[in-house]
């Protein structure tokens, strides 16, 4: 219902976009982007389209952690279910004469099965992939979602940014500012703050407490936390984050 509700809002949005020509979301719009005749929403896909829950419920079941082979395999298979209201919203953002482009950070070696798990549910894909932005589609387009946006923008005045993940919203939330003294899940919210007329009105954001780039920006103990090898430390990054967290109450 959540993923509903935030479709219901998305839509609602779009009409009072189409109806403003100085309405951007994305920090990327420069220049005289209201001459430009062309409008776009742009939507992040896993968790925010597409519903990898069965790929978690695996990991619950064989008792693992997440691991970019398996992964591979699961988007390799091509059957995640999608998100409530997504399709609805998207076809009548379509109607509307919105361009849709779907910015993942899917790699590109599994476009084509991503663009017919998305065309099975019911999403406008092109054939060739054209509106499938993944990841390493070009040299340049690494995790950060940037110059993808950045991409976008240069055709298009991008009305809404749908997505899971700061990052799915502005640069930034990926690597910490090393000139920045403080720690860096409070510079992500120094970030988030920056534009918090955008969250709910321009940026849609969906709920993901499972995975994110949250996550690492917690730990601030020790570089292998940053990128946990293996289920072990990855476990003994979330109890050290936990322990530090609730210290205080200790002895209590
Ligand atoms: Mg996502």
């Amino acid at each position: 219902m959540m993923a509903s509700q935030s479709f219901y809002l998305a839509s609602l949005m779009l009409e009072r976009a189409l109806a403003n020509p100085n309405w951007t979301a994305a920090t990327e719009q420069r220049g005289s982007y209201q001459d430009l005749e062309k409008v776009a929403v742009i939507l992040d896909v896993d968790e925010t389209i597409l519903d990898n829950g069965p790929f978690q419920e695996k990991l619950i079941v064989e008792d693992t952690q997440y691991d970019s082979d398996e992964w591979d395999d699961w988007v390799g298979l091509g059957r995640a279910p999608r998100l409530s209201g997504a399709v609805s919203f998207v076809r009548r953002a379509e109607k509307l004469g919105v361009s849709i482009f779907y910015v993942t950070n899917r790699e590109h070696k599994r476009w084509k099965e991503t663009n017919e798990n998305l065309r099975m549910k019911g999403f406008p894909v092109s054939e060739d992939g054209a509106n499938l932005l993944s990841k390493y589609k070009q040299p340049d387009w690494d995790s950060d979602k940037t110059p993808r946006r950045e991409f976008v923008a240069r055709t298009h005045r991008i009305l809404l940014l749908i997505g899971d993940d700061l990052n799915d919203f502005v640069s930034g939330s990926r690597t910490p500012d090393p000139s920045d003294p403080d720690p860096a899940y409070l510079q992500r919210r120094k970030v988030a703050e920056m534009h918090r007329n955008m969250w709910g009105t321009k940026w849609i954001v969906l709920p993901n407490p499972t995975y994110g780039s949250w996550e690492r920006a917690l730990y601030k103990v020790g570089a292998e936390c940053r990128n946990p090898a293996d289920d072990e430390v990855r476990k003994a990054c979330r109890k050290e984050k936990l322990r530090q967290k609730y210290l205080h109450l200790e002895g209590h």
